[in-house]
């Protein structure tokens, strides 16, 4: 067992079970690909059981703080189980489902997302893509699922020195329609592609936030309603639910838009409601603004501005443009649903973001709500990092 030596006070990070060792924490030691290595404190004691990672900067991602743990397939299968009975208790409402969440799971790198009988993965970091086969041998035997898609295409796997795979890793065919399924959330129908969809197919972590804007835009008696950054219209589709008269969905991916159109048809909606715009957003809402086009809810759902903290400053004016705008356009009284899934914007930060674009669009409006990931999007106590969508709800005042 080769062992990882950290410098003198570099061990309080895993003493508090934050499973991330830098590799400016480390004295001495090196290791293989995804290896599991003892790491030590400068006094030689035991810390944790981790997996190497020669080329990251993240180095060691801890499995386990137990020194009594044996990290091989059935420790992993273990984990497996706990995370699967973890969504079991939460009894989510869906046939969509993250069944792991990475390291709030005690499986750093590994996410893993259930789309009606198809099993998405991402493997985003050396341990579990060393470990690749007996975690996806557990899952089957786990899930009762026979297909499982590999979507290892994020950019964080380069960092880890790792390819981009897309591909069936178990089961599966090259037909492209054998990716695709549909999954049955909040009473409503969404398809999902697995092969060419977002992230593992779909926005899953916004499931909860669905539900509940369908249901303000029925409290508020919203009619007209602006979704921005639409994807595949699934907010869209709520406002539908929610009674809305008028919905335009934008996104800058026509083939987005397209399965917007389809999934208000698919829902039974009449589809002479809903309107697409192939557009830029922010183009669109000055645009809009122009036309004096008002709404009486709008939503922000941008993607990730700032993947980690370095990029937050250029991410905190996209963010603050695009809301000073929104906050302006909404009609008085309107109802904005804003979110970041920046991991390097804070709730805080989110927040001073969207009240200095309030007031510099010289608009009064009630913070009503705070929204966040559903929970089998969970984070654990120790890893902040693991927090990354964050929503507020506002009504601007009438
Ligand atoms: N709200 C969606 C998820 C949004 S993902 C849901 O709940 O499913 C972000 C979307 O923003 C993507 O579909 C991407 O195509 C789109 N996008 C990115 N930059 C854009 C821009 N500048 N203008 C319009 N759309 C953009």
């Amino acid at each position: 067992m080769k062992v990882i030596k950290l410098r003198a006070g570099k061990e309080r990070s895993l003493q508090r079970r934050h499973p991330w060792v830098f590799q400016g924490s480390i004295e001495k030691g090196k290791a293989d690909f995804g290896e599991t290595v003892r790491v030590e404190s400068a006094d030689g004691s035991f810390l944790a059981w981790g997996a190497y990672s020669p080329e990251s900067q993240i180095r060691v991602r801890a499995w386990s703080f137990d020194q009594a743990e044996r990290i091989d397939a059935a420790f992993l299968e273990r984990r497996l189980a706990a995370a699967i009975a973890l969504r079991t208790r939460l009894a989510v409402p869906s046939d969509g489902v993250r069944l792991v969440h990475g390291e709030a799971d005690g499986l750093p790198g590994l996410v893993v997302d259930r789309y009606g009988d198809i099993l998405s993965a991402q493997f985003l970091a050396a341990g579990v893509e060393r470990w690749k086969a007996p975690l996806a041998d557990a899952l089957l035997k786990l899930t009762g699922c026979t297909r499982l898609y590999e979507r290892s295409d994020a950019s964080v796997r380069a960092l880890e020195g790792l390819p981009s795979v897309r591909a069936w890793l178990r089961g599966g065919s090259d037909d492209p329609a054998a990716a695709r399924t549909t999954i049955h959330e909040s009473g409503w129908q969404l398809t999902v592609d697995v092969a060419e969809g977002h992230k593992t197919g779909y926005y899953l972590d916004q499931r909860d936030n669905r539900a509940r804007f369908a249901e303000l835009v029925r409290h508020y008696g919203c009619k007209s309603v602006l979704n921005c950054f639409s994807y595949t219209g699934g907010f869209s589709v709520a406002a539908l639910a929610g009674g809305a008269a008028r919905v335009v969905s934008v996104d800058s991916s026509a083939a987005a838009l397209e399965l917007a159109k389809a999934h208000v048809a698919l829902n039974g909606f009449d589809t002479a409601r809903h309107e697409t715009r192939d557009a830029d957003v922010n183009a669109l809402l000055r645009e809009r603004l122009a036309a004096d086009d008002a709404f009486d809810a709008i939503v922000l759902d941008p993607p990730k501005f700032a993947p980690t903290a370095a990029h937050a400053e250029r991410a905190s004016r996209a963010y603050k443009d695009i809301n000073r705008l929104a906050l302006k356009l909404l009609k008085p009284g309107g109802l904005l649903l804003t979110f970041s899934c920046s991991g390097g914007i804070s709730v805080d930060l989110f927040h001073k973001i969207v009240a200095g674009a309030a007031m510099d669009a010289q608009v009064d409006g009630a913070l009503i709500g705070k929204l966040e990931g559903a929970p089998d999007h969970p984070t654990t106590l120790m890893f902040p990092e693991g927090e990354y969508l964050k929503g507020l709800v506002i009504l601007k005042a009438c």
